[in-house]
């Protein structure tokens, strides 16, 4: 067991950890006052090549394994967490599924653009009526001569501005239930799509977060990803793989606030002396050192199992669990250490708490990754 990074993984975590503090972190708390997204971020991080990161190089990537991507969220989010939820879901939720699925045609047509970072992938799974139940899609397609129909809606879909086309299930033979639903690949300039961006969220401000609606949108019949029949399966097969990426979100927004608190407890003096000399601060900071090191090494052992082509559900479902838990933990004791000062925005401690509340919520909830991992210990 080596539980070293390789060249290539110790590489990309020194160029992007340098490019998170020079180029992410200095607008962060801005961006998130103001919503703004991080276009600028995102421009560059195609002209770095990480918008392709983990696939292979004909279709545009950087065929880097599984821990670079989570070395690349976790970096990202250390600094800003809507930079890192935005990468995640364009690697995780929008080019995977293309990848995983698609012909060779698709991969040609959907993914390379991804790759290249010419605009951002996403994953339309959600509904109003049908969030942990995904089995309850409503969203429905038919076929009408040679073209899919598609009607109904998504919500709190990821990137939806910045997408010229996205994932998205849709019910194609009702009577079937989850084995009649399938996927497609829907541009969103399409005829009867309607994005909407309008959502006040508690925190990932600077993260793009939509609605779309589907009015008897008409697209070609080839844009049906993998299998019909096959939508549900494939959609939770992404889900495993995005769970790494929120858990390595969780391992970088944790290690910004400890960050934070550890050099704040070292300069902040009570009593005439420095809080880090005080065993109550002390312990806090040792909790939060040692729970970090035990999610990040999760985040890699699934992300591992993943490259080795290895059942990995259950890992990644306990790393996305484990992390986002301890990240809140985290943030809480980090505004803790930081007193009043750390109620306060300009401390920042305060707005990776409220985005790290997203991680308990997204890509399944913390009550559904313990449904999955029962199902995988046996129960
Ligand atoms: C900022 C943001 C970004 C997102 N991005 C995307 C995206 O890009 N694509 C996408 O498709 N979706 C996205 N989502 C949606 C997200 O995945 C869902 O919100 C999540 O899966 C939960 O669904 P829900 O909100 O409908 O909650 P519900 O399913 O209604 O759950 C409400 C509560 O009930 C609990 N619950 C539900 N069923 C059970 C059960 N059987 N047993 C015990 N407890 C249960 C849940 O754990 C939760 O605590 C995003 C959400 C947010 C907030």
């Amino acid at each position: 067991m080596d539980f070293q990074l390789t060249k290539e993984q110790a590489m990309i975590r020194k160029v992007i950890r340098d490019f998170a503090d020079a180029e992410v972190a200095p607008g962060a708390n801005e961006r998130d006052k103001t919503g703004a997204f991080p276009a600028d971020v995102f421009a560059k991080l195609a002209e770095l090549g990480m918008l392709g990161l983990p696939f292979p190089e004909k279709y545009g990537g950087a065929d880097a394994d599984s821990i670079c991507f989570a070395i690349v969220v976790e970096e990202l989010s250390r600094v800003c967490g809507s930079t890192g939820i935005t990468y995640s879901a364009h690697i995780s939720l929008g080019a995977a599924p293309i990848y995983l699925f698609g012909t060779e045609k698709q991969k040609e047509m959907f993914l390379k653009p991804l790759c290249k970072g010419e605009y951002l992938g996403a994953f339309g799974l959600t509904e109003p009526n049908a969030g942990s139940d995904a089995g309850g899609t409503q969203t429905a397609a038919r076929l009408k001569e040679d073209q899919w129909v598609l009607t109904g809606s998504k919500c709190f879909i990821t990137n939806g501005s910045f997408a010229k086309h996205l994932a998205i299930t849709a019910v194609t033979e009702q009577s079937k239930g989850t084995n009649g639903i399938s996927a497609f690949l829907v541009p969103t300039d399409a005829t009867g799509f309607t994005v909407k961006a309008n959502y006040e969220k508690m925190g990932l401000n600077a993260s793009n977060t939509t609605e779309l609606i589907l009015e008897e949108v008409t697209i070609p019949k080839e844009n049906l990803l993998g299998e019909e029949g096959k939508g549900y399966k494939q959609f939770l097969a992404t889900l495993d793989g995005g769970r790494i990426g929120i858990a390595a979100m969780a391992v970088g927004i944790a290690q910004g606030a400890y960050d934070k608190s550890l050099q704040y407890a070292k300069e902040r003096k009570q009593f005439g002396k420095s809080l880090s000399t005080f065993q109550a601060i002390q312990f806090k900071l040792a909790d939060m050192a040692m729970n970090i090191e035990v999610a990040r090494n999760m985040v890699y052992k699934a992300a591992w199992l993943k490259d080795q082509g290895k059942n990995f559900k259950k890992e990644a479902a306990m790393a996305k669990l484990f992390a986002s838990e301890m990240c809140m933990r985290v943030c809480d004791q980090a505004i803790q250490i930081h007193g009043g000062y750390g109620y306060m925005k300009e401390y920042q401690v305060e707005r990776f708490f409220r985005d790290a509340k997203l991680l308990e919520i997204g890509e399944g909830t913390s009550e559904v990754q313990r449904m999955v991992i029962a199902r995988q210990i046996g129960c």
